[in-house]
């Protein structure tokens, strides 16, 4: 692995369910209804780890923190992105910029948007500059549309850490 430069993408989506907790790049969000999965179900957080994951072809997010296994029943997913930041330096490389959308019809996320990029930034390591966040909705199309989940993408671009 000696390339200067490495891309990746992740994609996670979530279903939305009363009685959990909204979490969104490790900030809790006021809001009815929380993200359904085994971890906290930080669909944000998710994909910016497969998009790291990705960078160096370690594979997804499920490989390296099964949901068959009790250890990460209820984690902070920020757990998740410090090992994975972890994993890219071994092999190399260091973050030069995130960029991610969270899509979701409600809550409105733009008042927490500035707190989430904080958040991802100090669990990274990066400068707040470095971590894009956008907030878009699905103009009420589709599951995502209909309030029943919340979606995120992401892309990140690795640079060598010897270079
Ligand atoms: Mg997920």
């Amino acid at each position: 692995m000696n390339a200067s430069t490495r891309i990746g993408i992740g994609y996670d989506i979530h279903r939305l369910i009363e009685g959990r907790k909204l979490i969104l790049g490790g900030v809790e969000i006021p809001f009815e209804k929380g993200l359904l999965g085994h971890s906290d179900s930080d669909v944000l957080t998710h994909a910016i780890c497969d998009a790291l994951l990705g960078a160096v072809a370690l594979g997804d997010i499920g490989s390296h923190f099964p949901d068959t296994d009790p250890r990460w029943t209820g984690a902070s997913s920020l757990e998740f992105l410090a090992r994975v930041v972890e994993l890219v330096s071994e092999r190399g490389y260091r973050v030069a910029n995130i960029d991610a959308i969270v899509v979701a019809e409600q809550p409105k996320l733009m008042p927490f948007v500035q707190s989430i990029r904080e958040k991802l930034a100090s669990v990274l390591q990066l400068d707040v500059d470095q971590v894009s966040i956008k907030a878009k909705t699905n103009e009420g199309l589709e599951s995502v549309g209909k309030g029943e989940a919340i979606a995120a993408q992401a892309v990140v671009l690795l640079i060598s850490s010897s270079g």
